[in-house]
């Protein structure tokens, strides 16, 4: 099986970059162990979300938002994306202050996206906020998304552009010459060009097959949601330095998370939820939203997710080995970047370059060599 590029994982990065590297006519083949969606994918709490986000981000996140709104011209369906607006909770004068200092940072650097708000801005947002917040940031524009529509949206989009997608095909072993490399895998060998790595929690295995061995962590964050309840919540809330978000679906369900960490299981496969931690997300949504307490949980989850130690992703070519790209490591924010980092992959695919500055995203520094010298 001979190809051009060879996508190595069925998530949303490895779906957008085989989806716009196909339309641009190059072949592209995609192999998933398991299914589309299987880990991180299909595990999030799909916020769209500019908001707070590192500057060295802000570039893709803000195309990315440009993207969900007009997310059917790209893959024939708006993926459940909903613009209700995303607002981060300041819950004492301290936390005001600070996100007082990031908004003025973002506007010296000509960026209005965010809002400052006070108290009464807040509770016409977002009534029976508890009394205690006193302001945060909104923006307006951001939202969040149906993952599973948006699995399928792109995993459809995709094979429409020719991508062919062999699922239950992991990739064991990968070799390199005369240019090209071969990937074995359980159901065969594959040969292409170029090699992309978008293997979520596993990108460090792939990156020790492809000769180009990188170190990072593995996020096991968590959700719960939670029973039907009367409409309340419309935008997507979050809490300056607290592990809480928290948003109502079109269902009346309550979706609570913020980055609580479940147990990652020995052989690093598979994380179950840790009731524990997870109990200190849901009190936090308690506090903010009083109203919530006696709401039943009705399931959690733990998704699992590659986690840098600065926590923005890496992107773009190897600087180790040649026909390389990974695109990996969004630690616990990379939802909403998908449609963006999808054509900047396709541009690395395509044109060997692209009109983003992937400087802060380099390879480099997650490399085995480089940590431990
Ligand atoms: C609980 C949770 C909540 C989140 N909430 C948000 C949010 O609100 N907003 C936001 O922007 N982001 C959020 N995220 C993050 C976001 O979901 C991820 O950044 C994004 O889905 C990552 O997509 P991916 O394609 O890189 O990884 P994945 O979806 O994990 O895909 C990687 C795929 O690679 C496959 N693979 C691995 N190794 C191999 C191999 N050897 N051979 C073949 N296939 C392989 C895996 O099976 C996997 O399916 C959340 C994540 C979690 C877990």
């Amino acid at each position: 099986m001979s190809t051009d590029v060879l996508i190595i994982g069925g998530g949303l990065h490895g779906l957008s970059a085989a989806l716009q590297a196909a339309r641009r006519g190059v072949s592209v083949q995609l192999v998933e162990r398991h299914f589309v969606g299987r880990h991180a994918s299909g595990a999030t709490a799909a916020g769209v979300r500019t908001l707070g986000r590192n500057v060295a981000e802000l570039p893709l996140s803000l195309e990315a938002a440009e993207s969900w709104h007009h997310m059917k011209a790209l893959v024939d369906d708006d993926c459940g994306f909903v613009a209700c607006g995303q607002l981060q909770l300041a819950e004492d004068g301290e936390a005001l202050a600070k996100i007082a200092k990031r908004i003025a940072r973002l506007e010296a650097m000509g960026l209005h996206h965010e809002r400052l708000v006070d108290a009464d801005d807040v509770q016409s947002v977002l009534p029976g906020v508890s009394p205690h917040c006193v302001g945060g940031a909104f923006v307006s524009g951001d939202g969040s998304a149906d993952p599973h529509r948006a699995i399928r949206a792109f995993r459809d989009a995709a094979k429409k552009a020719g991508v062919t997608i062999v699922e239950e095909c992991l990739v064991t072993s990968l070799t390199r010459s005369a240019g090209h490399w071969r990937a074995e895998t359980i159901r065969g060998i594959f040969e292409a060009r170029l090699i992309v790595n978008a293997a979520g929690a596993w990108a460090d295995h792939i990156s020790v097959l492809a000769g180009d061995p990188l170190r990072h962590a593995i996020r096991t964050s968590m959700m719960v949601v939670t029973e039907r309840v009367a409409p309340r919540i419309k935008p997507v809330v979050s809490s300056f330095g607290r592990r809480l978000s928290l948003k109502q679906t079109s269902q009346g369900t309550l979706l609570i998370g913020g980055g609580s960490q479940g147990k990652l299981a020995a052989d690093r496969q598979s994380a179950a939820v840790d009731i524990t931690a997870l109990a200190s997300s849901v009190q936090a949504a308690i506090r903010v939203f009083p109203e919530l307490r006696g709401v039943r949980m009705v399931r959690t989850w733990a998704g699992m997710e590659a986690m840098t130690p600065d926590h923005i992703p890496v992107i773009g070519f190897s600087q180790k080995v040649e026909g390389l790209i990974h695109v990996f490591g969004f630690s616990g924010h990379g939802f909403q970047l998908v449609p963006s980092v999808g054509r900047v992959v396709a541009d690395l695919i395509c044109e060997g370059h692209t009109n983003h500055n992937l400087d802060a995203f380099r390879a480099s520094r997650i490399a085995i060599e480089r940590v431990a010298a």
